[in-house]
């Protein structure tokens, strides 16, 4: 009992800080209505037009919510707390909901589906948080969301490490009461992806018509190899290619945006949520990715490690941001 009722009370405090966000003007930008930019369609092939409609519904961003992160985990208990649900949001989807007035530019995709990726964590990976799109119709499919507790650290060091990068954003209560080892994380991530037949575990190897989009190189050359080693496993074969968004906006709009934030001004789409909040920035560059595949851009593999030689990476567009 003793247990159970500390336990509400931290998840009450947590909700407590989480909330307090709302009133402070610098944690995050509410959106203002989302409206496409008049001139910002600047493929050379596509003509722009005028007056577009919104590319993202507007009804629900105006409502919008800080996600549950118990309940992105499978966790949350206050599915009937009329409180708890005003306070925040339990449908990943609302930010992501896509006006099909403006679909009239897509092109066909060489791949089904496009699995955003963004990782938090510098010293281990703190947070893997993946978005669903289908690329055929830019619809927000589905959503895997875990924190990852780091395997070689002191748990005071995880301690200091977590308020540091989490206690700003108020979500260092949820992270320590739901976060799991990486090679658990990946182990659930694999059935979700077996279940949306992303991936085939039986017979493991690639991808099913899908690649994950990330926002620049580090996540995937960088991070998820060195994590592997920290946790001594192999290095998983879904993780050979990848698609950085930022070499496709290069070439596709002919301008460089050196990070997310500046894609997103460039692209005049409000941020949404907490800038380093994993499952957030996954969603952003989500909408990123929905804009330019709105806008006419093919998704194309920029970077593919050779199966030889797991450190080498090759990449495959000439012009990219370094
Ligand atoms: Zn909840």
């Amino acid at each position: 009992m003793a247990s159970s009722s500390t336990r509400v009370s931290l998840l009450q405090l947590n909700n407590l800080s989480y909330n307090l966000r709302k009133i402070s003007p610098f944690s995050f930008l509410r959106p203002s209505p989302i409206r496409r930019p008049m001139n910002v369609a600047a493929s050379p092939s596509t003509p722009t037009h005028d007056s577009s409609p919104p590319l993202l519904s507007t009804k629900k961003a105006d409502r919008w919510k800080p996600m549950c992160l118990y309940f992105t985990h499978g966790k949350c208990t206050k599915m009937d707390d009329i409180k708890h649900l005003e306070v925040f949001s339990h449908d990943c989807s609302a930010t992501l909901e896509v006006n099909a007035d403006e679909l009239k530019r897509l092109r066909s995709q060489d791949f089904d589906y496009l699995l955003v990726v963004d990782l938090e964590g510098k010293v281990e990976i703190l947070e893997f948080p993946v978005v669903l799109i289908d690329a055929r119709t830019l619809e927000f499919v589905d959503y895997f969301h875990r924190f990852v507790r780091p395997s070689k650290m002191s748990e005071q060091r995880i301690g200091e490490y977590i308020e540091g990068k989490y206690g700003k954003l108020g979500v260092d209560g949820v992270w320590h009461d739901t976060a799991i080892p990486f090679d658990e994380v990946l182990g659930q991530f694999e059935v979700w992806m077996s279940n949306h037949r992303l991936w085939d575990r039986m017979h493991e190897g690639a991808l099913h018509r899908s690649a994950f989009v990330t926002c620049g190189n580090w996540d995937l050359k960088t991070k998820v190899p060195q994590q592997c080693k920290t946790s001594s496993m192999k290095l998983p074969p879904y993780f050979m290619e990848w698609i950085n968004l930022k070499d496709i906006y290069l070439n596709f709009y002919k301008r460089r945006a050196p990070g997310m934030m500046s894609m997103m001004n460039q692209l005049q789409i409000p941020l949404m949520g907490s800038h380093h909040l994993g499952i957030d920035d996954s969603k952003n560059i989500a909408r990123v990715l929905q804009h330019m595949l709105a806008d006419g851009a093919l998704m194309q593999i920029t970077a593919r490690r050779s199966s030889g030689s797991l450190e080498s990476v090759e990449f495959l567009f000439k012009n990219r941001i370094v």
